[in-house]
């Protein structure tokens, strides 16, 4: 069964609360560096204005810390007059979230029209999900869409305390929320075959829960990154310099047990003198570093086998860089990876924060049927996880 989406709601003359991410990456001046998350979200804002509703925005942005001075780069203003850009009309920036800028800024507001509520981190109710916290925001509007997808793992007020507040046939997801679910349900539950995951990225510990439960559905799950020499370690090869957690060998051991021939490891490495740009490199074959190295990034043959086995994919997820791709000299598997995703003509998905950076920077974000806007919520949707936030909105019809 699928959420109820803004499609099923009665907008014409309301005032409709959306729970956005517009959790947008800051330059050093608090400038929008990257507005992926916003424009993410215009498909949803522009149907309700199309339909006859206005808006209410609430986002958070960044990490307050309680010290007005210090949190002013958190302000919504730069995030509200980009948006203004984007969708082509005036958005109303209230200086607070439930208090009297935004009461009067949501009286006034007309059909057509757009408040952007402050930073609701701002507001200590917020993270406890405070019920009166709760009631004040969703006093302000008619309806609660939630297109927050990056935000759905959280249990915050306006997440799902706030959605409460309304009558279920006033509840929806927005369509960034629903391309997201439907995307996710399609790489686990009944997945075009064959099946295959890529994970990479910094710690194994971080994608324990993932490993595991995609194991169990995928068909070959090939590993690179800096957890690979976790598991190298754990098979009692030498890894060098390279990353490690020493504390995690018995949870490698037991994915390598449990995955049998579905697990991948790197048959050669980029290997780096230190792991950093300027660094004297070399390809080296085999499971083990030499000592005084430190894997930085697959080596030709396995990006020549990894592209290989992705070709003959139908479905492919991919979380977690290969090298250290931030450094030019250790991007190379990182960048294959994303191209040979880019070119398949299965259902190709890429999340996770700096996987999503990469994709991005080479400038192939649109060639892969999706990139999650979720970091933390896509990893805990691998993992199998289900979120309140989503519970709350009720099934379709
Ligand atoms: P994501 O955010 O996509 O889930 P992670 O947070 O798990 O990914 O890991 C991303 C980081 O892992 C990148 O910043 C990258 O530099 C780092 N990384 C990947 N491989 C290596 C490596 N071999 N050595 C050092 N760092 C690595
Ligand atoms: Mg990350």
């Amino acid at each position: 069964m699928a959420k109820q989406t803004v499609r099923d709601l009665d907008l014409t003359g309301r005032k409709v609360l959306v729970r956005v991410d517009f959790n947008v990456p800051q330059a050093k001046d608090g400038s929008v560096a990257d507005d992926r998350r916003i424009r993410s979200a215009l498909p949803t804002l522009s149907a309700i204005l199309d339909r006859g509703g206005s808006l209410i925005l609430v986002s958070h942005l960044g990490r307050p810390t309680g010290d007005a001075a210090a949190d002013a780069p958190f302000r919504m203003d730069r995030v509200a007059a980009r948006l203004a850009e984007l969708i082509g009309r005036p958005v109303v920036k209230a200086d607070d979230t439930v208090g009297p800028h935004a009461q009067a800024a949501c009286r006034a507001l007309q059909p057509g029209g757009i408040v952007m509520l402050e930073n609701v981190r701002f507001n200590k109710g917020e993270k406890k999900g405070d019920p009166g916290f709760a009631k004040a925001l969703a006093g302000l509007a008619d309806c609660y869409v939630n297109d927050a997808f990056g935000t759905c793992h959280r249990d915050e007020a306006s997440m799902v305390a706030v959605p409460e507040q309304f009558p279920p046939e006033r509840r929806a997801i927005g369509f960034l929320v629903e391309k997201e679910l439907k995307i996710l349900d399609s790489l686990l539950r009944n997945p075009k075959r064959p099946c295959v995951a890529v994970m990479g990225g910094a710690k194994v510990s971080d994608k324990i829960g993932v490993i595991e439960n995609l194991l169990a559905r995928v068909d070959r799950l090939l590993v690179g990154g800096a957890m690979t020499y976790t598991f190298l370690k754990a098979q009692g090869h030498s890894i060098g310099q390279s990353k490690v957690e020493a504390d995690k060998l018995d949870v490698a051991s037991r994915l390598i047990q449990l995955a049998g021939d579905k697990l991948v490891l790197p048959q050669d490495h980029l290997v780096a003198s230190k792991p950093e740009a300027g660094a004297e490199t070399k390809i080296v074959s085999g499971p083990n570093i030499p000592d005084g190295w430190f894997g930085m990034d697959i080596g030709p043959a396995t990006i020549a086998a990894y592209v290989a086995i992705i070709k003959q994919a139908a479905t492919v997820v991919w979380n977690g860089p290969m090298g250290k791709f931030e450094v030019e000299a250790f991007s190379r598997g990182t960048r294959s990876i994303a191209e040979a995703l880019a070119e398949s003509p299965g259902v190709t998905a890429v999340g996770g924060g700096e996987s999503a950076e990469a994709v991005e920077k080479f400038g192939l974000a649109d060639r892969v049927s999706h990139v999650s806007t979720g970091g933390g919520a896509f990893l805990e949707s691998l993992e199998g996880k289900a979120f309140n936030s989503l519970a709350v909105i009720p099934e379709e019809g």
